[in-house]
């Protein structure tokens, strides 16, 4: 089984990932932990996109699409993926499809958490306290937010169309989120 997880920056998608990582055996593609990755080990990647992460804008597709494909074609993660901050967009979508079909897999489910933008600033905000990530002061948050809401559209309408969509909402306590995906999941595992 592979799923998508998506939603705003802060909607919970890491905390969500992790136990649905932990039930289900799956492994965790966080695009945005892949990328952070690269810039604290200062790689040649790294330096070229601090400044696009740091401003809450999207690297591009082409390098995030290479990040993905590395796991997407190794075996040990074959059918057992769960896409973290990917796709963000609908090429991305597109290509995640087109990858998975060529290596015989599918997403199985498609999980949208639903957050307001007032209840991202709040939890940003604690996060920041947490872990010290320097693109989440107020400012990026927003626009963070405003570049996954200017983009996503199209990749909910792509799930939707392939029944595959199922929309979570991202308000309630992490347990009742955690509880609601699983019997999501159980559903489609039959
Ligand atoms: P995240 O931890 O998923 O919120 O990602 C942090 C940042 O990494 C984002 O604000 C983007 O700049 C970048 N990023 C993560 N995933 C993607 C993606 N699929 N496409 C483009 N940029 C991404």
């Amino acid at each position: 089984m592979n799923i998508v997880i998506f939603g705003p920056p802060g909607a919970g998608k890491g905390t969500q990932s992790n136990f649905i990582v932990q039930k289900f055996n799956l492994y965790q593609l966080s695009t945005g932990e892949l990328l952070r990755k690269e810039i604290n080990n200062k790689t040649q990647l790294g330096k070229q996109i601090s400044s696009i992460i740091n401003t809450g804008n999207l690297v591009s597709d082409e390098i995030v699409g290479n990040l993905i494909e590395k796991f997407i074609t190794n075996k040990e993660y074959k059918n057992r993926l769960i896409f973290d901050g990917y796709p963000r967009n609908l090429p991305q979508a597109r290509y995640l499809d087109t990858l998975l079909k060529r290596n015989n897999q599918k997403i199985d489910i498609a999980l949208k958490l639903s957050v307001s933008l007032e209840t991202i600033k709040k939890r940003i905000f604690e996060r920041k306290n947490l872990e010290k990530r320097a693109d989440d002061n107020e400012k990026i948050a927003i626009k963070r937010y405003e570049t996954y809401e200017n983009n996503i559209e199209p990749v909910i309408n792509f799930y939707k169309q392939s029944d595959l969509l199922q929309v979570v909402n991202g308000e309630a306590s992490i347990s009742e989120i955690s509880d609601e995906i699983s019997g999501l999941i159980e559903g489609i595992k039959g």
